[in-house]
């Protein structure tokens, strides 16, 4: 692909960002046409939902605080029935990755419209993309039913993320950004979100490790999410994004520790081939050589996991992993062999810096 030979898909949405943009919500109920909302959230933010709920008065039919990571079938039929039984026309996903991944299914077996007001960095509303969990296996999928019709970004419903989630929620949203400057599918107007999104988010993080009620910084790394969220809904992602599929699915570790582990260990494996890639990246972190290894310090410094085996991974699942990894080919800018991968899981497992 030269720059200027690509294509480009402009998803359908709209976005309303801002302080107290929750406040607008009512508003973007009304333009989506609604009458009988379900609220949708993981147990945690049940609070939240109610708040949520209470300001759209009667046409908040239900609040269903059940969402569970990664979209269980047994959640997501659960959450369908609901939404059938309450006669929903709508659904409003309030949370991370999870509550709105949730809203996704139902949205898929009903073609229910959903508003997504994001609480992490994770970027799911930004994207056509479902996951959907059993028996230990996540399918995904892309139908644009899922994408959300409006996104409120609202800096006041994140100050409660802790820092340390904020930082490994940052750092998954950074990996998409990552992860779309070398894709296959890559545009240079995704590159512009990407390199933004990054640069956005690198320099919010240690703002809000500082001082988690910082409004501004808040703000600025929703504006990241945001971005790096959209990149993820326009391009394939490659080995970083496959490798933490594998360790999450068949580990069971949690989602963005995993992502803000692996990333500097898949970036290093990538950047010789990825030149384009290294170079926004150096733009939007400030580095002039070496980017993943600037993430592997920014995660140090924010006091992020660096090792997979603090994430609870046992040193004999590397060879499962590698095996698991391999076996569905994907695009990515370098070979992927089972002795490059091996070294690559042996560091991220141990804590090394990568190489
Ligand atoms: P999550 O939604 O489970 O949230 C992580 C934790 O943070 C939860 O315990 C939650 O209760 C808590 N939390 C959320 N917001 C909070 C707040 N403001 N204050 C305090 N606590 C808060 O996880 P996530 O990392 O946001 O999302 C991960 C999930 O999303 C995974 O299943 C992943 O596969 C999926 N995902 C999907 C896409 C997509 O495009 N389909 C994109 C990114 C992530």
């Amino acid at each position: 692909n030269t720059p200027l030979d690509f294509s480009y898909q402009a998803l359908p949405m709209r976005v309303v960002m801002g302080p107290r943009a929750l406040d607008r919500l009512a508003d973007e109920i009304d333009h989506a046409g609604l009458e009988r909302v379900m609220v949708l959230c993981s147990p945690e933010q049940r609070e939240l939902a109610e708040t949520v709920a209470g300001l759209i008065g009667a046409r908040a039919v239900d609040i269903h605080p059940h969402a569970r990571m990664h979209v269980p079938v047994e959640s997501a039929a659960e959450a369908q029935r609901r939404a059938k039984e309450v006669n929903a026309d709508g659904c409003v996903a309030v949370g991370g990755g999870s509550a709105i991944g949730l809203g996704k299914i139902v949205a898929l077996q009903y073609r229910l419209p959903v508003i997504a007001v994001p609480t992490t960095y994770a970027g799911s509303e930004m994207t056509p993309v479902w996951g959907l969990t059993e028996n230990g296996v996540k399918r995904t999928g892309r139908d644009p039913r899922v994408l959300p019709v409006s996104v409120l970004y609202d800096p006041a419903l994140t100050v409660t993320l802790p820092p340390s989630v904020s930082v490994t929620s940052g750092m998954n949203a950074i990996a998409h950004a990552v992860e779309a400057l070398y894709a296959p599918d890559a545009s240079p107007i995704i590159d512009l979100m990407a390199e933004e999104g990054v640069r956005a988010l690198a320099a919010a993080l240690p703002d809000i490790v500082a001082d988690g009620a910082d409004l501004d910084a808040r703000a600025r790394a929703q504006y990241g999410a945001w971005l790096c969220g959209a990149c993820l809904g326009a391009t394939t992602m490659s080995l970083h994004h496959k490798l933490c599929h594998a360790l999450g699915g068949t580990l069971d570790l949690p989602h963005a520790p995993t992502h803000t582990v692996v990333l500097p260990h898949a970036l290093a494996y990538n950047q010789d081939a990825a030149p384009k890639a290294v170079a926004a990246l150096g733009r939007a972190l400030g580095t002039s050589a070496d980017p993943a290894a600037c993430l592997w310090d920014l995660a140090g410094r924010l006091g992020a996991p660096r090792s997979l085996r603090e994430l609870g991974m046992a040193e004999r699942d590397i060879d499962r992993i590698v095996q698991v990894a391999l076996a569905n080919p994907y695009a990515n800018p370098r070979e992927v062999t089972a002795e490059g991968l091996g070294r690559l899981l042996r560091a991220a497992w141990s804590g090394q810096p990568p190489a």
